[in-house]
């Protein structure tokens, strides 16, 4: 398919529109689906060339033999490599980050590990931050040893002082190739400087060996936080998150120049963990409502947040919106971060006990892991989703058994206070029959 001078210019403009403008729209051409005005599901494994020649050039193309010429677009050959429904999907998704170029995997883990697979080869390192997500943890620490690869932590929230006393003093400054960042941290939402960090990768970059900055967006992603602008080089998802928004659906997403995806897409071709044309055709359908569903869900999250705060029965809060101008991590918030996101976590004055008894009570919101969904959940990070995390660390990073995470949804918001007040009061009656 050789595009026109037209679509060019066409495509052009939409450059210029805002992301949600363009959701419905961008990237697909109904004359191409018999008008269709949604993009149709692509459910075929395999694309019927129109002539034995063209097959030819689609794999020259495919497998990097010739170039493509200017305006041609990439010919469908089989769907691990190349889908209408995911390439529609990569095409609005590099919108929201200003990223060249995406790709779309079968989960937020396939997007980490085939990132790690891509870039790392035995006798490198990467640098990561902890608390990290747990399966990006038991990557780094227990997987890629396997395969010769060193890992060095550090706490989130290091500054730039911390961040190179560390590399070092690791005794693998010479090896560093990946700095994985995973920030606001998960369940703490403590910030670190991507802008920084983006600096040591160049600092510890040399001619023959790049320091490739890689940053899970997921938490505030990709509405309230762009860390290619602030000099990321690769964007990650879970979009089973705030991107799919539905907790129906679970995939991955990886966003960068032209030059790192190209690596990336054929390293997914090979790994065939690409998402299913249907979970693209999903995705699609929720990019059209995340500007408006991540806007609630941040109104409803302020208003939750500031209630838990005036709270007899709280003890500390952990929400965005509330970093005060005197802590350092204002300035990091204000440089790169546009809300206080939906994600909040508190310290329930009690036990374990108590904080159990007040998620029991709940019933609105749901007692489940997971986040970013229309719906507010809750959950027990010390003994769910960190609870493969020693004590010791989890004491290091703040998580304690008092502390219950919240994920905010797009409820009423004064339904979301009443629960809450309904489970603190049946805590209160607990805590006062001890
Ligand atoms: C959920 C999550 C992942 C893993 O994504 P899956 O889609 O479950 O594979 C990675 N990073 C963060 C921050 C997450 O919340």
């Amino acid at each position: 398919m050789i595009g026109s001078k037209k679509d060019e210019k066409k495509a052009d403009i939409r450059k210029n529109m805002s992301p949600e403008s363009l959701m419905m729209s961008y990237g697909y051409k109904p004359e191409l689906s018999e008008g269709a005005l949604k993009c149709p599901i692509f459910q075929t494994s395999t694309f019927v060339f129109k002539t034995a020649e063209e097959g030819k050039h689609f794999f020259e193309i495919a497998y990097g033999l010739k170039e493509m010429k200017p305006l041609e677009e990439v010919g469908l050959i089989y769907t691990r490599l190349n889908n209408p429904d995911l390439e529609i999907l990569e095409n609005r998704l590099t919108l929201w980050d200003k990223a060249e170029e995406g790709a779309v995997f079968s989960s937020g883990m396939a997007a980490i590990f085939t990132v790690a697979y891509t870039f790392l080869r035995p006798g490198d390192a990467v640098l990561f931050f902890e608390p990290s997500y747990g399966g990006t943890e038991y990557l780094f620490h227990n997987v890629l040893p396997q395969f010769g690869i060193e890992s060095v932590c550090l706490k989130a929230g290091s500054n730039r002082e911390e961040t190179e006393a560390t590399i070092e003093n690791s005794g693998f400054k010479d090896k560093l190739t990946l700095i994985f960042l995973e920030t606001p941290a998960n369940p703490t939402n403590k910030l670190t400087d991507i802008s920084m960090l983006a600096e040591v990768a160049e600092k510890y970059s040399s001619d023959s060996r790049k320091v490739v900055l890689a940053v899970d967006n997921t938490f505030l992603g990709p509405f309230w936080q762009k860390p290619i602008e602030h000099g990321a080089d690769l964007v990650v998802y879970s979009a089973t998150k705030f991107i799919g928004g539905h907790s129906d659906v679970v995939a991955g997403v990886c966003l960068g120049s032209k030059q790192l995806l190209k690596p990336l897409k054929a390293m997914r071709t090979f790994m065939g963990n690409m998402a299913t044309p249907w979970t693209g055709w999903l995705l699609m359908r929720s990019l059209e409502t995340l500007q408006i569903r991540m806007t609630r869900q941040a109104e409803n999250a302020r208003y939750v947040a500031d209630y838990l705060l005036g709270h007899p029965m709280v003890q500390k809060v952990y929400y965005l919106g509330h970093i005060k101008e005197e802590d350092p991590q204002f300035q990091i918030f204000c440089k790169q971060c546009n809300s206080g996101g939906a994600m909040i976590a508190f310290d329930i004055s009690g036990n374990e006990k108590i904080a159990f008894h007040f998620l029991n009570s709940l019933q609105l919101i749901k007692l489940a892991v997971s986040l970013g969904g229309t719906e507010s959940l809750a959950e027990h990070p010390a003994s769910m989703t960190h609870s493969d995390v020693p004590p010791e660390d989890q004491k290091m990073m703040g998580v304690s058994e008092r502390m219950i995470r919240l994920s905010i949804g797009i409820e009423n918001k004064d339904d979301l206070i009443s629960d809450l007040e309904n489970a603190f009061r049946a805590y209160g009656s607990v805590a006062g029959q001890k």
